[in-house]
């Protein structure tokens, strides 16, 4: 089965999904997830029209998407990966959407290099929903706070809200958590689903779902 093949498959079961629990399909989009793959296993996908991507590391996209966009226009890029302070210009440059907006000292750079730039990514908030040590994210206790100052001190606008489960538990009552903590600051976008629980992620409400290996197979990670 080729990539194609698993991306037309991946949309038909994000239509179904949206349907069954009466949804609008096209309030769902699909954010191809190629870290890892290089140019050429992301060619076939553009080709067959699909415009939306997800990487999770700014120097990897810096390397791989200029030559892609210059070929085939219309992509929209999405961060999906923590952000270093020191690469937010790059990352302004590079990625149309950054959806792991986690601390101030981010959220200042941002609003910074997007006034130099004269350019505005959507910005998502990543909610750490498990409260993981390890993990990005604002914990679920702070997120109103980091939504205000965000909004009131940077002067920036938020779409929505980002968030990846801990692994070794259910995702619903994290996606359900993200969803309320959206809905009571106002926030529109949901980046919640992986290749594992995206269909549960769209009955919870994602409007945005990030799907990788079920799209490009297994990643092949180089040894550390
Ligand atoms: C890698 C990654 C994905 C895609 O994961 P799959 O399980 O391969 O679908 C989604 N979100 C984030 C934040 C990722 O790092």
């Amino acid at each position: 089965m080729s990539s194609i093949d698993r991306l037309n498959d991946t949309k038909a079961a994000i239509r179904r999904a949206a349907e069954d629990c009466g949804r609008d399909p096209s309030g769902v989009i699909l954010v191809c997830v190629t870290k890892t793959f290089p140019a050429e296993d992301v060619v076939p996908l553009l080709d067959a029209g699909h415009r939306v991507f997800g990487e999770n590391r700014v120097q990897e996209a810096m390397s791989k998407w200029p030559a892609l966009r210059a070929r085939f226009p219309g992509v929209k890029l999405h961060l999906i990966g923590p952000l270093q302070s020191n690469k937010t210009r790059e990352a302004v440059e590079t990625f149309d959407v950054i959806q792991s907006v986690d601390r101030e000292k981010i959220a200042a750079a941002l609003a910074e290099e997007m006034a130099r730039q004269g350019k505005r990514p959507r910005l998502f908030i990543q909610i750490n929903t498990g409260a993981e040590p390890q993990k990005a994210g604002v914990s679920p206790q702070e997120a109103d706070a980091f939504i205000t100052t965000c909004r009131e001190k940077y002067g920036l606008e938020i779409a929505g809200l980002m968030c990846v489960p801990p692994v070794d538990e259910q995702a619903a009552p994290h996606f359900a958590l993200l969803a309320d903590i959206a809905s009571r600051n106002g926030l529109r976008e949901l980046s919640m689903g992986m290749s594992s629980d995206y269909e549960l992620a769209i009955q919870l409400g994602a409007t945005y779902v990030r799907v990788g290996s079920a799209i490009m197979g297994m990643r092949d990670y180089p040894p550390a």
